[in-house]
């Protein structure tokens, strides 16, 4: 049997997400758009869904787009925002990072202390010494490599006292902490279903209506048939959007994968030169996030992943579709340098080499259990 502890890169379907799944493959199968009873029917489920995910972050189903996943949405705000500098971070995904390079503005990089946070200070010098500019603000909420969660609603404070535009990623945060996108003034958010036990190849962007019209420029996105109110044309992916509330009205399971995710935690640092990267404090971390380090051990984080595979234990190093990606920090400088294998995220917290070269990433979620948990331990004690 594999133990999966991976879920970070991706999370098996629930029982309760497969069933609505198979129901809305087999049964809801017509067009969102036709007029007649099966259209219809698709019409009313996918309000449904919308209304279901909108309460969920405290926004309005008007706000709410569906499209494939966080890689479209974070692209798509970056296309649709009109702005002269992007402020973000050095840990962000590269469908943030990319785009941020290949925009042509000016990026400033914010400097991440050593568990992988922001500093707000720095952030609101930037905002104030770029008055006169439109500025795009994009920080995600938790990390996907180390788990560290950004005080999105201080960020958020600040981008609306200095009128900039707040862009936050909540792939690893949406469900398993509590967003409230008008409390916490965020202006686009992205999210995908498959790291919340839904499909792959759905997710949502939330687009703040009350933004200000002068900060957005090429609208809609795709053109067609108007769907999505115009913003995203293509016939809408009705059963993976009915699977994904379904994912959002099920996910449960966090309690008991702190647990999971404490004991690891401890019983991985009694390894001898065992280092936690991110946040020590759990609260600030996202639940289900372990990367540690094992300094004194002869392999490195690819080795280690591929040992732990062999003893049918499944964890990545780094982030499964950002390992060996590249960053480079100049905003001058656009070309990308090509990055040896140890993760960038470790490295923008400028952590020793020892460190970010013999680092590994577990997930887990509420199917993992506690055997599981103690299997993965004792292997790691004889490996690492
Ligand atoms: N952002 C973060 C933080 C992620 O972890 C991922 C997952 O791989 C993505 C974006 C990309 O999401 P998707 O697979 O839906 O394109």
């Amino acid at each position: 049997m594999v133990i999966y502890l991976d879920n970070a890169a991706t999370s098996p379907l629930s029982p309760e997400v497969l069933e609505a799944f198979n129901d809305a493959n087999l049964n809801i199968f017509g067009n969102a758009s036709s007029l007649h009873s099966l259209g219809r029917k698709s019409r009313k489920l996918l309000s449904e869904a919308r209304k279901t995910i909108a309460a969920k972050i405290n926004a309005e189903p008007s706000e709410i787009f569906f499209l494939s996943g966080a890689t479209e949405a974070n692209n798509t705000v970056f296309k649709i925002v009109d702005y002269d500098l992007i402020i973000t971070s050095p840990s962000e995904h590269p469908c943030v990072l990319e785009p941020a390079k290949a925009s042509a503005k000016p990026v400033i990089w914010l400097e991440l202390d050593k568990e992988g946070f922001i500093d707000l200070a720095e952030l609101e010098k930037h905002l104030k010494d770029n008055a006169d500019k439109k500025i795009l603000v994009a920080i995600m909420h938790g990390n996907n490599e180390i788990g560290t969660i950004q005080d999105i609603k201080a960020i958020g404070d600040l981008c609306q006292k200095h009128s900039a535009v707040l862009h936050s990623d909540c792939v690893q945060t949406f469900c398993k902490k509590d967003i409230d996108v008008k409390a916490c003034n965020i202006d686009f958010m992205s999210v995908s279903a498959h790291k919340i036990h839904g499909p792959k190849g759905i997710g949502f962007l939330y687009k703040n209506s009350k933004i200000d019209k002068n900060k957005l420029k090429t609208f809609p996105l795709i053109l067609g048939g108007g769907q999505e109110k115009n913003f995203r044309s293509g016939t809408e992916n009705v059963n993976s959007i009915i699977a994904l509330a379904k994912a959002v009205e099920t996910f449960s399971g966090m309690e008991k994968v702190r647990e999971l995710q404490e004991k690891l935690i401890k019983d991985l640092l009694k390894i001898e030169g065992a280092v936690l990267n991110g946040p020590k404090d759990l609260s600030k971390r996202v639940t289900g996030n372990v990367n540690i380090s094992f300094t004194n051990s002869k392999m490195d984080s690819e080795q280690l992943v591929l040992q732990l595979d062999l003893n049918g234990i499944c964890v990545s190093s780094g982030s499964a579709c950002s390992a060996s990606k590249p960053l480079n920090l100049s905003s001058e400088d656009n070309t990308m340098e090509s990055f040896v294998e140890s993760s960038y995220v470790l490295r923008a917290c400028r952590l020793d080499d020892k460190v970010t070269s013999k680092a590994i990433r577990i997930s887990i979620s509420r199917f993992n259990k506690l055997d599981e948990i103690e299997k993965t331990a004792e292997i790691l004690r004889t490996l690492a």
